[in-house]
């Protein structure tokens, strides 16, 4: 069942989308060449716990194995749900952060790529193509609108690019769970799929590659990478649908239509 929120509930997660938004600056001001991922994981959390919040990947357990950090580090081909641990940031790398905190019962979610310099033209062109195709899934987030407008506007926009979509992870419904339906897939067909109407909230995230669009999972369960070794970004916001259009919650920015960045 699709949830819709309730205006104080709509409050609640304005409220957590920002505590979400100033813990993303805080690992922003401090990310640096030679830091492990398991110093970024302890900055994360301690930013989470002095915004009055939990970290809510800490000890997720979809499946066997619950999920050991307070924020999700992928690296270079690693797509999604890196491990942090050891190993160090260095020159050149493709970092996808993915950021998840519970403030007053209810969930935020978001993700941002960054090129470590100097990093690879066609690298940046990766994470801007997939920065672009969020904001456009986006402007797809009004009422009227289907499930399906969302995923057809990410990868109208990022196939012709020459960019692989990954098909097996999929953005999602948020609120009092971290994952609600619907699915929101980075794919699909215009005007097909759940309508979105005023008090839904949506996690879109749109996973990008250089190749082709084929995951797996490593041993340790969680860390996702792409089947053909290609690089991968990631970029998310948890977006509620209001009847002004959409609003992104998990932002410093009071701006609430999205401007796309397209060159
Ligand atoms: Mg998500």
């Amino acid at each position: 069942m699709i949830a819709v929120r309730e205006g104080w509930e709509l409050d609640v997660m304005r409220s957590a989308g920002r505590k979400l938004a100033e813990v993303v600056e805080r690992v922003r001001e401090v990310l640096a060449v030679g830091m492990t991922t398991k110093e970024i994981d302890q900055v994360t959390e301690a930013a989470i716990l002095a915004v009055g919040a939990r970290p809510a990947f800490k000890g997720y357990k979809p499946g066997k194995v619950p999920y050991p950090a307070s924020i999700c580090i992928s690296v270079n081909e690693q797509v999604v749900h890196g491990v942090p641990g050891k190993r160090r940031i260095r020159e050149g790398d493709l970092v996808s952060l993915d950021f998840g905190l519970v403030y007053g019962g209810y969930y935020a979610d978001t993700a941002f790529t960054v090129l470590i310099p100097p990093g690879d033209p066609l690298d940046q062109a990766l994470l801007d193509g997939t920065r672009d195709a969020l904001f456009l899934g986006i402007a797809q987030a009004r009422s009227g609108k289907r499930v399906g407008d969302i995923g057809s506007a990410v990868e109208s926009y990022v196939t012709p690019l020459g960019f692989g979509v990954v098909t097996d992870m999929v953005g999602h419904g948020i609120g009092r769970r971290l994952h609600e339906e619907p699915s929101v897939p980075n794919y699909g067909k215009r005007n097909t799929g759940p309508p979105l109407v005023p008090g839904m909230v949506i996690a879109i995230e749109p996973m990008i590659t250089r190749g082709g669009g084929a995951i797996k999972t490593l041993a340790d369960h969680w860390t996702v990478v792409t089947s053909d070794g290609s690089r991968s970004a990631h970029f998310e916001h948890t977006v509620a649908i209001t009847p002004r259009g959409p609003e992104i919650l998990t932002t410093l920015d009071p701006v609430p239509l999205p401007q796309p960045t397209i060159r």
